[in-house]
Order: C-alpha cells, then structure tokens, then sequence
C-alpha cells in the first residue's frame, strides 16, 4: 500500500490531477480545487491509502502538480 497526500488548500485547481488520474482525482465545483476521492483531512493534509498499482499514474500527477501539493509515501 502507499499513501497519498494533498494539502488541498493550496489547491490552485488547475485540473492537472484530474487529468492524469481521474479514478482518484476529480474537481469540486464548490470552491474549484482538486479532491483526493477517498481521503480524510487531518490538519489541512487529506490522505488515502491505495494499491500499489496507483503508484505510477500518481506520481505523474505529483510530478505535474504545479504547487507540489501532492506526496507520496510508503
Ligand atoms: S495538480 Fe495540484 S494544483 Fe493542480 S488541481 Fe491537482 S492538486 Fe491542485
């Protein structure tokens, strides 16, 4: 397993995610940043652990991600 981070504030919403992994990314039209479908906020940090097969397609999505808000561990 590996976890996904987002520190979604910091979110400017340029769809980048959501382009590249759609199955776990997608847009709120609420206030226009990027929700990690799945994820628990804990002190502005949003999280979720997936399969390793999500690996590469999200670390496309954080290397693209422009104000490198997104990590991954494990
Ligand atoms: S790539 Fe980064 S800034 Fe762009 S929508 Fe996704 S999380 Fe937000």
């Amino acid at each position: 397993m590996i976890t996904i981070t987002q520190q979604r504030l910091k979110c400017i919403g340029c769809n980048y995610c959501v382009e590249v992994a759609p199955h776990r990314w997608q847009m709120s039209k609420k206030d226009g940043r990027s929700q990690l479908i799945d994820s628990r906020e804990r002190r502005g940090f949003w999280s979720v652990q997936v399969s390793e097969e999500e690996r590469e397609i999200n670390e496309k999505a954080a290397k693209l991600c422009p104000v490198k808000i997104i990590q991954l561990r494990g």
